[in-house]
Order: structure tokens, then C-alpha cells, then sequence
């Protein structure tokens, strides 16, 4: 893209985005393609990558953390299939992407990120955006967000080694959580359905997240 590209060359953009990588790779819940032809990634990402936005992959955030691609965002997306009333939690705010695609999708957002300066400016960003339905929480996600749970639906976006326990316990009967499992470039997507109290589990595509990692990072530490 040139320099001194204007805001309307994104909407042509992410259009292009949305057909071509999301709708083109398989996921076609309309729904979705329309959050995401709706929500401005450009402004989720550092302003010197905002030409890069649209592009199929990860971008880097700042402490050490990435925007998922967007093909992946779409597809955790819609393995949840929201139907509009749901209270829904993501572990792993990052830049607030997903959490204000799952905005337009959902009756509302908790989203808890354990990097606080990244917690905060996710926020401002969503607040500033009018997405507010979305909650945002700086604490350890691993452990849920107990006190504004049970969720209809779980979407976790840093990938732990085995299911967080105490995730799959704030699900509501009926609800879905999907999240990576594995380690390292070993890491595939699930779905986990609670059917009866039980886990009825599928998988779907091999990914890549950062690691789920235990702990709160304050804003005057290096993450
Ligand atoms: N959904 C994000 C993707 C961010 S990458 C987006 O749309 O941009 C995953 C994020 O998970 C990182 O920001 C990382 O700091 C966070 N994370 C890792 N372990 C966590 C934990 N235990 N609790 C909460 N967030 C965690």
C-alpha cells in the first residue's frame, strides 16, 4: 500500500480480507463475515503496521504478544456460533480484535488479558470505538474470570499445555470453549461442547499461539 493511503482504501481492504482469507478459506457463517468487514483491525494493531493489517497473519503487539491472524479469528469465531444472547469470555485480550468481533456477536464480552498495559489499551481502544458491551480484565486468565461467569461461550486465544479446568467450570450446560492445546509448533484447535456435564470434544485445524502463561504483568514491569 502507498504512503498517505486513505481510512476508505482499509474498508477496500478488509473486504478483500474478509473474501479472500476468511470467506475463501472456509468459513462462511455470515455472521461473522460481517463482524469482521465491520470491525477496523487497522486500529488494533501499532500504527506502523497498520498497512500490514489486512495482511493473513500475526502482527506483532509489543510485549512479545501478537494480533492473531485473521483467518484464525474467524474460524475460533465460528466454531462458537453465537446466536446473539450470549455472555462470552476470551482469555487473551491482546490488541481487542477478537473481542470486538465477538462484540458484534454476542450479548456481552469478558475479556481478561494478564499483561496489564495491554489490558488498558485494549480497553481504551474498545471504549473509544463503542464497543461496549466488552469487559476488560488484567489478571491471569487461566483461572477464568469466576466472579462474572457462568459463560454460554469460551474463547481462549494463548494456548496452555491441557484444558484450564476451572475454564471448562465456568461453561454453562450447553455452552462451547474453544482453545489451542499443545506447545511450541505442536498446538491444535478444539472445541469442547458441555453436554450433561460432560465434555464432548472435537478437533478442528493445527495453529499457532503464544503461550498461555501463569501470572499478572503490572504496567511498571517488563513483560
Ligand atoms: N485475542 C487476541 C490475541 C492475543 S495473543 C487479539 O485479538 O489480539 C494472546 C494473548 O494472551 C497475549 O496478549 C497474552 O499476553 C495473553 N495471555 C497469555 N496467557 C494468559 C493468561 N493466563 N491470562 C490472560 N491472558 C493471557
Amino acid at each position: 500500500m502507498k504512503r498517505g493511503t486513505s481510512r476508505s482504501d482499509f474498508s477496500v481492504a478488509r473486504r478483500r480480507m474478509v473474501a479472500d482469507q476468511i470467506k475463501g478459506a472456509g468459513v462462511t457463517d455470515d455472521t461473522v463475515l460481517a463482524a469482521m468487514r465491520d470491525v477496523p483491525r487497522h486500529l488494533f494493531v501499532p500504527t506502523g503496521l497498520r498497512h500490514r493489517a489486512y495482511h493473513g497473519c500475526a502482527l506483532p503487539i509489543g510485549y512479545e504478544q501478537t494480533i492473531s491472524q485473521p483467518f484464525i479469528v474467524g474460524l475460533m469465531t465460528a466454531l462458537l456460533e453465537l446466536q446473539g444472547d450470549e455472555h462470552v469470555l476470551e482469555v487473551g485480550t491482546g490488541s481487542g480484535y477478537q473481542a470486538a468481533v465477538l462484540s458484534h456477536l454476542a450479548r456481552s464480552v469478558v475479556s481478561v488479558e494478564r499483561v496489564e498495559p495491554l489490558a488498558l489499551r485494549s480497553a481504551r481502544m474498545l471504549d473509544e470505538l463503542g464497543y461496549d458491551n466488552v469487559e476488560v480484565y488484567a489478571a491471569d486468565g487461566g483461572t477464568g474470570v469466576p466472579e462474572r461467569g457462568p459463560y454460554d461461550a469460551v474463547a481462549v486465544t494463548a494456548c496452555p499445555r491441557r484444558l484450564p479446568s476451572l475454564l471448562f467450570h465456568q461453561l454453562r450446560e450447553g455452552g462451547t470453549l474453544v482453545l489451542p492445546i499443545g506447545e511450541g509448533e505442536e498446538q491444535i484447535l478444539y472445541r469442547y461442547r458441555k453436554r450433561g456435564g460432560e465434555a464432548i470434544v472435537e478437533r478442528s485445524v493445527p495453529c499457532r499461539f503464544v503461550p498461555m502463561l501463569d501470572g499478572l504483568v503490572g504496567s511498571t514491569e517488563n513483560a
